[in-house]
């Protein structure tokens, strides 16, 4: 089929990788001018890496990974340890894959090398998809620049999705009263001594940060959320003053205090972090939506790049197994749509959990969570969508 994807994002670049290894003619169109990524990191379970290494981009990407040992989540404020979980080589051993933290601009390096490298893809950048029309031969799809016609359509454009919004122009991006301040840290500006290399999430009333290795351990990443319903909700990300940041963790941890005093004054965002409401359905005809578009979420399951790309090696069996295309395409959506709905749903619980008020609740809580953490690592972790069983109909 000639498929068309909007939008070339972690999401849109593993689903043209995955659909043209079928055979598929894709074009890959990306409204920027040019591959950027944010200085960020993002974060890689077993359930995404198996679908990355079946496509052979395992070396390219050990390159940059950091497996972090272990990941440790202490009091912002005391730094007491309320829970950890082993990573690194007993978690390769317990999934048959490995958990890895990357650079944004690294993880997407690699997956646009290997597009670039697949005769059956073609690339548009400086193209934006405005609007489409879905009829019994095709899609039309009007872009900024010219038309393009499709077999199948593809939004893959992220949580403000253009295609989205013509699909289901009821679902809007819902403010969640958070902001997070993110940035990435030259190793060499921290003491030697700073943290070995796992990952370390302060927890505390009413905000978290969450701290990890990436580049092979030459820069640290922090994400540090704040709940902030006065935070300007018009601006997705806007510079913020240092001395803001600094103030948000006022009497935290030390380390958290190290880590903030060593950020460039004059490169401080944050992000205002919305998710989707849980869609019952994100296809019609011939189109139907993929990753962030689709499904949204708060980030604190560090999960919504992962379910992209599961969701990308979903769409390209459910088209394999089925020669209706919107039957096909329906499939993929109702295989997805349960789990892509309980990370939407944990994620916003698990933000209650690190923001509790009281440190004693919190410990309480914390304890709980060895039982039920367990089971959430699992659930992430176990789920392959090499071989998931598809939902049998597209009803
Ligand atoms: C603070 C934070 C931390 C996170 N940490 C993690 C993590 O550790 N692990 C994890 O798995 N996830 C994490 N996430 C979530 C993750 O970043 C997203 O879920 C993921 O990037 C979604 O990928 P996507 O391809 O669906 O969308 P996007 O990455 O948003 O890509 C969409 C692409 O479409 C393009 N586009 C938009 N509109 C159009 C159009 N009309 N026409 C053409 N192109 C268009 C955009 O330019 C962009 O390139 C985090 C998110 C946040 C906010």
């Amino acid at each position: 089929m000639k498929i068309v994807i909007a939008g070339a994002g972690i999401g849109g670049l593993t689903a043209a990788l995955c659909l043209a290894r079928d055979g598929h003619q894709i074009t890959l169109l990306e409204r920027k001018p040019a591959f950027v990524e944010l200085g960020a990191g993002v974060q890689c379970g077993a359930n995404a890496m198996r679908v990355l290494l079946s496509l052979g981009l395992g070396s390219a990407l050990s390159k940059h990974a950091v497996a972090p040992s272990e990941v440790l989540f202490r009091h912002g404020v005391s730094g007491e340890t309320l829970y950890s979980t082993k990573l690194g080589a007993s978690y390769q051993v317990r999934y048959g894959a490995p958990y890895y933290h990357f650079h944004r601009a690294h993880l997407q390096q690699v997956l646009v090398d290997a597009v670039q490298q697949e005769s059956g893809i073609e690339i548009h950048m400086n193209t934006q998809v405005d609007a489409f029309k879905d009829s019994e031969s095709g899609v039309q799809i009007q872009t900024n620049a010219r038309q393009f016609r499709a077999d199948c359509l593809i939004g893959a454009d992220g949580i403000r999705s253009t295609m989205r919004q013509q699909l289901i122009p009821e679902c809007v991006p819902r403010n969640t009263g958070n902001v997070a301040w993110r940035g990435v840290i030259d190793v060499a500006r921290l003491p030697a001594d700073f943290m070995p290399h796992i990952a370390t999430n302060f927890v505390g009333p009413g905000r978290h940060m969450v701290v990890y290795y990436l580049a092979a351990g030459k820069l640290l990443n922090f994400v540090g959320v704040v709940e902030n319903r006065d935070c300007d909700t018009q601006d997705w990300v806007s510079a913020a003053s240092w001395q803001t940041l600094k103030d948000d963790f006022a009497g935290w941890h030390p380390m958290v205090q190290t880590l903030i005093d060593c950020v460039d004054k004059d490169a401080c965002y944050r992000w205002s972090l919305r998710d989707l409401p849980a869609l019952s359905s994100w296809t019609q005809g011939r189109v139907a939506l993929l990753g962030d578009a689709a499904h949204a979420t708060l980030p604190f399951m560090a999960s919504g790049a992962a379910l992209a790309i599961e969701d990308a090696r979903i769409l390209q069996r459910a088209l394999a197994d089925d020669t209706d295309l919107p039957r096909a395409l329906r499939r993929y959506q109702n295989t997805r749509k349960a789990r892509a709905h309980a990370v939407q749903r944990d994620s916003a619980r698990i933000g209650r959990l690190y923001h509790l008020s009281s440190a004693w609740l919190q410990k309480q809580a914390f304890r709980g969570l060895r039982m039920a953490g367990q089971r959430k690592e699992r659930f992430l972790a176990e789920y392959d969508a090499n071989h998931a069983r598809l939902a049998s109909n597209g009803d």
